[in-house]
Parts: C-alpha cells; structure tokens; sequence
C-alpha cells in the first residue's frame, strides 16, 4: 500500500470517526496513479458514496506540509466486484466446494424486481445498496438495514435483491421471508423437538433477508434465537438483509445486543415518493397491465392518493376495475366520481410542525429558532429544523428563510449543507435526525397554519 495513504489513515480516522472508518475508508486499497493516488474500492455504490461524502476529508488528511494534494482517482476493483476469487497466496483458500441445490426458505414474487422498481431522490440510497449487496453479498454492507413506512418498497426490494442474486452465478442458498415466518418455523421446530435441524437450515445459508423485523419486538424467545442465527452466519461472512418500520434505535423491546448488531453495518432509509416519481411508478404500472393511461388521468390519480406507493397502487386498481367493469372510458371524469380528494400537503409536514418538534427537542423555544441569535444551541438547533424543512416539508430555501424570521436563502441553504455533512460524518447527528424524522413522519401532521 502507499506511504503516503498509510500516513494519512491515522488522521483520517481522527476525522471521520471510527465507524465511518472502519465501513468506508479501511477497504480502501489504494496505489500509485502516475505523481497521484488510486483509490480503489469493491462495488460502484461504494465508489458513489465515498465520492460524494468522503473526498473532501480524504484530501484535507492528505495535504502535505507544502499545501498540495496528490491528484485521486476512486476505480471499483475488477477482483472484488467478482468476489470470492481465489488470492495468489492462498489459491483454494477461498474457494468452496460446489453448493448442492438447496430448497430455498420462503417464496419470492415474481415482479418485485430491481427493473420494476422505479427510482428517485427518496429512495436512491437503498436501491444502490441493495444492488451493490446483490453484486457482492456479505462483503462490505453487513447486515444491511433498511427501513421506511408501510408501503414504501421495501419488500420489493429486497425481493429484486433476491432475484438478482439468483440471477449469476455461483448459485446461493437464500432465505427470504418475514420475520413472522421465522418466529412460526421456530415455535414449530420446539413443539416438535426438532431445533437441530431449525438451526441446520438457517445456519447453511449464503444469505438470510428477514422483512418486517420490527415485528421482533416484545418476541424474547425468538429474539434469543435470532441472535444467535445473526451471529453464526455473520462470523462467516453471510449476508444479511434486515427490513423494518423503524430504525434499529427506535424499535421498542429490542434487546440492546441485537440493535447493535442491526446498527453494525449499513442503514438505509425509503422515504414517501415525491410527485414526479409517483407519476412514474403510476405509468410503470399501467404499463405492466398493458394499459395506456391518459397523463391528465394519471396526474389526477397520483394527487388523489394517499402517501405511500402501496395507496397509490390501491387508487390504479381502482380505477382501472370501474372502467372495465362499466365499459367506461379512462377519463379524470371517473376518476372524480371514484376518488375523493385527499388533503393535498398528504405525506408533507409544515415547517409549523418541524419547528415545534426541534424546539420541544432542543428546548430552545420556537421564538429563539426564528431569533437571529447566535449560541451554539440555538444555532445548531435551528440548522436542524431548517434541514428537516427542507427534507420533510419540501418547501424552497427562500420559503424557509421567511418561516424562520425573515433571513436570507443563502443562510438556509448553508445550514442544510452543514447539516447533510454532519450527517454522514458524525454518528450522533444521524442517529438524532433518524429519530426526528421518523416521529415526525408517523405522527399526524398538524393541519397548516395558513
Ligand atoms: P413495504 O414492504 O415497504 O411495505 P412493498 O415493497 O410491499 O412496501 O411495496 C408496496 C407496493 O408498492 C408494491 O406493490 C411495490 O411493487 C410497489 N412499490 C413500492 N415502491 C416502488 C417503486 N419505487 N417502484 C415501483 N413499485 C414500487
Ligand atoms: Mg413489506
């Protein structure tokens, strides 16, 4: 490895902490690149995240006394991307003997694949994650965590995770089912006295994907169990795919030994669609129906449904049943008739709503967040809720600015750059947005001021 990039980890390490070090800089190899640096890193998703989150430190930790920076390049590795090849030291070390077809545990749907699904802003992240876990599972993000609200596509994708792993080679033995399956193929496997071969089967696997494991909490027996599932295919370099409604952190009876083993590798979040790619996920599943949606119709059906893509998906159905069962033409006239308007800031927050929640959180009052004062609780503070404004309510940088006292665009969209680097880059700051966030998103809204 270069000189120059050993010499620059232990700063490096002092600048991102250490658990950003441990997930994204460790598995940095890095090379000389003509009078430069070559980073080189296992799968484009990585390459991704560690341009846009992690460059600008990495080149501040490897300035050198004169002030220059050694010119970098990230490249993904051929090698890792097509994991487990053999090393020159140790040739057969890695290799395994031919997997024997195994009967798969649980039953994936056909159509919840990486194609079908539409991306965008809200659920960018987890799509790349998933596609870099299903080019090469149990490498880097493991476990993958992924969570989001009811309906947002996280059964879908770990499904497309799923299909895209059976898709190449080697063949894998993958189990894919919700954590409520696993707690009844568990109780069974007592009753019957039959836990040797329970742990067989989740213990040989490549890959286990358990939806839904919020429904873990308060299941102590099962908790137990699991745990100790996790802790044998993850020492040996398994995959694992955990789904959830929640963030580890929030999820209530969970015993601390496995929200730290949830918090261990890479969290992912699905937020509600935003307009435009409500619109596409409609036309992509017309389409798939073979049916050619007016845009007009299609417009009004996307601003006349719930939040989530799964009432979204509920009000086409709809539709599409009346117009065929009454021989009626797809116009927004039907449309009309069968659904009724929802509130049009549905899935929105009020900056109104975020002030008060960071202000109770922060204890600094609402008066204090519009307040040009300067302390750094305040400052901070306000930066929170000018971000979460932003994310959340998707109101522009000057409507934020005149929420918050009338101050300039540019101090709004200086906080929210403050507050996204923060994000990847401090633990805490993540944790405590997670946790603003997903209280503020499954609370009712209260209804806007104006
Ligand atoms: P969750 O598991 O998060 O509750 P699902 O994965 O069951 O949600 O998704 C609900 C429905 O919405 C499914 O039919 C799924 O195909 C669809 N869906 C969700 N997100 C997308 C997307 N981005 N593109 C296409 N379809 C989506
Ligand atoms: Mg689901």
């Amino acid at each position: 490895m270069e000189a120059e990039w050993l010499e620059a980890l232990p700063r490096l390490r002092q600048l991102v902490g250490d658990r950003n070090f441990a997930t994204w800089i460790e598995p940095i190899r890095c090379s000389r690149n003509g009078s430069g640096l070559c980073l080189e890193v296992g799968s484009r998703f990585f390459q991704e995240w560690l341009t846009r989150h992690f460059l600008p430190t990495i080149r501040q930790a490897l300035t050198r006394p004169d002030g220059t920076v050694p010119a970098l390049r990230v490249a993904v590795s051929a090698e890792e991307t097509h994991a487990p090849a053999a090393t020159a030291e140790a040739p057969a070390a890695r290799a395994r003997p031919p997997v024997p077809r195994a009967p798969r545990i649980g039953r994936l749907v056909p159509n919840y694949t990486f194609e079908s699904f539409v991306v965008g802003a809200s659920n960018e992240v987890a799509y790349q994650a998933a596609l870099a876990v299903a080019e090469s599972p149990g490498c880097r993000f493991n476990p993958m965590f992924l969570w989001g609200g009811v309906g947002l596509g996280k059964t879908h994708l770990v499904n497309a995770l799923a299909h895209g792993l059976l898709a190449r080679p080697p063949r894998r033995r993958i189990a894919c089912l919700p954590a409520e399956a696993f707690m009844n193929t568990l109780i069974a496997a007592l009753r019957q006295d039959q836990m040797g071969s329970f742990r067989d089967r989740f213990r040989d696997l490549d890959v286990l994907i358990l939806d839904d494991v919020q429904f873990l909490a308060g299941k102590e027996r099962t908790q137990e169990e699991f745990f100790h599932t996790f802790n044998a295919l993850h020492a040996s370099g398994r995959q694992i795919v955990l789904t959830s409604d929640k963030p580890p952190h929030a999820i209530a009876e969970l015993e601390q030994r496995l929200r730290s083993r949830f918090e261990g590798g890479l969290i992912a979040d699905i937020h509600p669609p935003t307009p435009p790619m409500r619109l596409a996920i409609l036309m992509r599943k017309a389409a798939a129906q073979d049916v050619d949606l007016p845009a007009e119709v299609a417009a009004l059906i996307t601003q006349r449904s719930g939040p989530s893509v799964r009432e979204l998906e509920g009000a086409l159905t709809r539709v599409l049943a009346t117009a065929v069962l009454r021989g009626a033409p797809l116009t927004t006239a039907l449309v009309e008739t069968l659904l009724s308007p929802v509130a049009p800031v549905a899935g929105l927050l009020s900056v109104e709503a975020i002030q008060a929640r960071v202000s109770q959180h922060f204890r600094v009052s609402v008066t204090d967040l519009k307040s040009h004062r300067r302390d750094r609780s305040v400052t901070f503070a306000r930066q929170i809720a000018m971000y979460l404004s932003r994310t959340l309510a998707e109101v522009s940088f000057p409507g934020i600015a005149e929420k918050f006292g009338g101050r300039d665009h540019s101090t709004v969209m200086h906080a929210v750059r403050m507050v996204e680097y923060k994000r990847t880059h401090d633990p805490d700051t993540g944790q405590l947005l997670m946790m603003l966030e997903n209280e503020l998103r499954t609370r009712p809204a209260p209804s806007r001021a104006e």
